[in-house]
């Protein structure tokens, strides 16, 4: 699957959750002191963090759609959904929805990932259900 958008470029932080997205698995982020999760843009908590698969399951806090293309990349891709997807685990993703369907607050969603022709992979939702 490939969704438009500008190439992802991982950094060293980010490079073990892309790379897990390239073999369409989640990563969170999960503290060895306090067994806390955390998505993956935190850098710290009480202990040392490390890299967890996660279930990939959610349901949707709040969506979006977006009508102008926040990058030149997304202008053949308007509209589309975006949604901040409260994960199995905790923590809090915000992706794109791919699927047709009308999300509303508390739909459930299944992470799957786009593996674009250029940059990293990523996570993308898709509506589960009615
Ligand atoms: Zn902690």
């Amino acid at each position: 699957m490939t969704t438009p958008g500008p190439p992802i470029e991982a950094d060293a932080a980010t490079a073990p959750f892309f790379a897990a997205a390239a073999r369409d698995e989640l990563l969170l982020l999960r503290c060895k002191g306090c067994g806390a999760w955390h998505p993956p843009e935190v850098t710290t908590c009480c202990g040392p963090l490390e890299w967890v698969a996660a279930a990939g399951r959610g349901i949707v806090v709040t969506w979006a759609l977006v009508h102008t293309a926040p990058h030149p990349d997304f202008a053949d891709a308007v509209p589309f959904r975006t949604a901040i997807v409260e994960l199995t685990e905790g923590p809090w993703l915000q992706v794109r929805l791919t699927a047709a369907g009308e999300p509303a607050a508390g739909s459930p969603v299944r992470i799957t990932f786009a593996h674009p022709a250029e940059g990293a992979s990523y996570p993308v939702g898709v509506l589960e259900g009615p």
